[in-house]
């Protein structure tokens, strides 16, 4: 649903611009320094970039799923750090408030949130709890108007610079499975709680991703989102239904920009006498790609303006993530291939560091497996 389309035409060509006039020119700099520069992170939140999906009572945007998409896509046309280090505030890190947060929760982190003073992040993943995330250990024990957190989360993006972190911990530890857990906010002020520095990974430099460590930490039952207790998972995956959306949105940007990419390589770069682009097997290679992002792109839109409309898309969120973090991959392959050995050396172009960036696509959020076993079995209830 698109509430103002002159207001959204306005927003997403402020953001189109950026990318190119700010995001671009800074993306070898990210890369040397492990970290989106303070005036970039403070530029972005002038912008309001923090706060898209947010309530406007609340000092965001308060975007429609439609719009944050359309801005997802614009925004995650440049190197996965810039959107990576807004996209918990605009995704996971908010949503449990959004969704389910009191209004004292709501009225105290919120405007915080959507100002880009605090950073929020989502925490789930424990290290024996991944794609079974259900099988969660953290506990959170109820001592007086208080819980007593005790546990470690694994995988955390944003953990080593988050003030905020929603936490899942069992609060029934005699109730196995996803009935027993529910869903804090946890400051990183609390005593007993502790952050890893980044790790080293694969790709996503300058997008920090840690481990959280609860060690007696002391959290207000008023921290409780919701103030009900067994009520974390249900949150949780409220919050994940949403971000594969959002997340199918930020795939389909970075296979816009790697094709843009190839698309001037293969006009520039000559062999035999002629653009490479003119050999039909590139072309192909430059067409798969092209109809890969449209299919992604259409997809994305459809299953935005589903959930607009209060229709239930938790099939349609699986199918949009799993596809277009595929077909991310898809894209990132063939454009190395169109750049011959410039996509493979990192002197000579980029595509390099975009093809490691996104190979997390297909891993968080759900694995491609897990989405597709959650797509068979939604078929399945549906037909029963
Ligand atoms: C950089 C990064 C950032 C992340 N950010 C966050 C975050 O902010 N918050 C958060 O909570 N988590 C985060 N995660 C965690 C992420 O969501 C998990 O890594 C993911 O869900 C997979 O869990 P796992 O790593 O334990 O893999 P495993 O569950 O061990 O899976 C390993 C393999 O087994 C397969 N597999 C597992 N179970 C099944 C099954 N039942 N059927 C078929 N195949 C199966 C998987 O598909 C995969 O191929 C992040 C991870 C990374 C790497």
């Amino acid at each position: 649903m698109i509430r103002d389309p002159k207001a959204l035409d306005a927003l997403i060509s402020g953001v189109h611009d950026w990318v190119r006039s700010t995001a671009h020119p800074a993306e070898d700099l990210v890369d040397e320094r492990d970290e989106v520069p303070a005036e970039i992170v403070a530029d972005m939140a002038e912008r309001g970039y923090f706060g898209w999906s947010i309530p406007e009572e609340y000092g965001g945007l308060g975007l429609t799923t439609e719009e944050l998409v359309m801005g997802a896509m614009e925004l995650s046309q440049c190197a996965v750090a810039f959107r990576a280090r807004v996209g918990t505030n605009t995704g996971i890190g908010s949503e449990a408030l959004v969704a389910d947060g009191t209004d004292w929760q709501k009225r105290t982190y919120l405007p915080l949130l959507a100002k880009g003073e605090m950073t929020g992040s989502f925490a789930l993943t424990e290290p024996e709890a991944g794609s079974d995330a259900s099988a969660l250990t953290t506990s959170a024990r109820r001592d007086g108007d208080d819980y007593i957190l005790d546990g470690m989360k694994c995988y955390i993006t944003n953990a080593p610079i988050a003030d905020l972190f929603t936490v899942m911990a069992r609060t029934a530890p005699d109730t196995p499975g996803a009935r027993g857990v529910s869903a804090f906010l946890v400051e990183r002020t609390m005593p007993g709680l502790t952050t890893s520095a980044g790790y080293k990974m694969m790709g996503q430099r300058g997008s920090p991703v840690g481990e959280v460590h609860l060690d007696g930490v002391r959290v207000p039952a008023r921290n409780l989102i919701g103030g009900e207790e067994g009520q974390g998972f249900r949150t949780a995956m409220k919050v994940l239904n949403k971000q594969r959306i959002h997340l199918a949105a930020l795939c389909t940007g970075p296979a816009i920009r790697m094709l843009d990419m190839a698309m001037h390589h293969a006009e520039s770069r000559h062999q035999s006498g002629r653009a490479i682009a003119d050999f039909q097997l590139v072309a192909a290679l430059l067409a798969d790609c092209r109809t890969d992002i449209e299919a992604a792109r259409a997809l994305v839109l459809q299953t935005a303006r589903a959930r607009d409309q209060g229709r239930d898309i938790a099939l349609e969120a699986s199918i949009c993530k799993y596809f277009a973090s595929e077909a991310c991959g898809r894209v990132a392959d063939r454009c190395v291939q169109v750049f011959g050995g410039a996509g493979y050396v990192a002197n000579h172009s980029s595509i390099e560091r975009y093809y490691r960036d996104i190979r997390l696509f297909r891993l968080y959020e759900g694995t491609s497996q897990i989405h597709q076993l959650n797509i068979m079995k939604q078929m399945r209830r549906a037909r029963a």
